[in-house]
């Protein structure tokens, strides 16, 4: 679908359901997810404000990008394979959605379309989509470590573990990704 097409379909929809429900047109496949974003602002904003930490940075800097896109699959795969790390599970197939927005509003948004529920998230990750839902004003290293504990988790256990064990690791994965 080309851009402008696109985004007549993202209006025409916008006048339809008068939601602020994500119309996602592009995307950037990487190693272990498929980021969607509506705007490639959206995904440069994402790259600048994912910033790794000095240790975890190094191994960004070590490896090849020529664009944004190469610079941002380079974190994202350093960011899932050091959560493996930390958590000591290593699944032999992970892959996910990350769906990029452009503040928690829209991230509460789709939440509550969703599950009818309120809430003050600023990334959730969804067990049945296998999607995380992000806002990219908000997203920082721990944000995502935290959202990526669960996709680990989700991916590495044949039988979901209780939810409060799931939560417990993800915030394992958030405080120790910078070890
Ligand atoms: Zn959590």
């Amino acid at each position: 679908m080309t851009s402008r097409v696109c985004a007549s379909l993202v209006i025409l929809f916008f006048l339809l359901v008068g939601t602020v429900s994500p119309s996602l047109c592009e995307e950037l496949k990487t190693r272990y997810a498929t980021v969607q974003y509506d705007d490639i602002a959206l995904l440069q904003k994402f790259n600048d404000e994912l910033y790794l930490g000095r240790q975890l940075s190094l191994q960004v800097r070590q490896q090849k990008a020529f664009t944004i896109q190469d610079e941002l699959q380079n974190k994202l795969n350093i960011i899932v394979e050091k959560v493996e790390t930390v958590l000591d599970m290593f699944p032999a197939k992970l892959y996910v959605t990350i769906v990029l927005l452009p503040s928690s509003k829209e991230v509460q948004e789709v939440y509550f379309q969703k599950y009818g529920k309120r809430v003050d998230h600023v990334a959730y990750y969804s067990l049945g989509e296998k999607t995380i839902y992000l806002s990219v004003r908000d997203v920082n290293l721990s944000v995502l470590a935290h959202e990526v504990g669960h996709i680990v988790v989700d991916h590495y256990f044949q039988v979901r573990p209780p939810y409060k064990i799931h939560e417990m690791l993800a915030q394992f994965a958030e405080a120790h990704v910078n070890d």
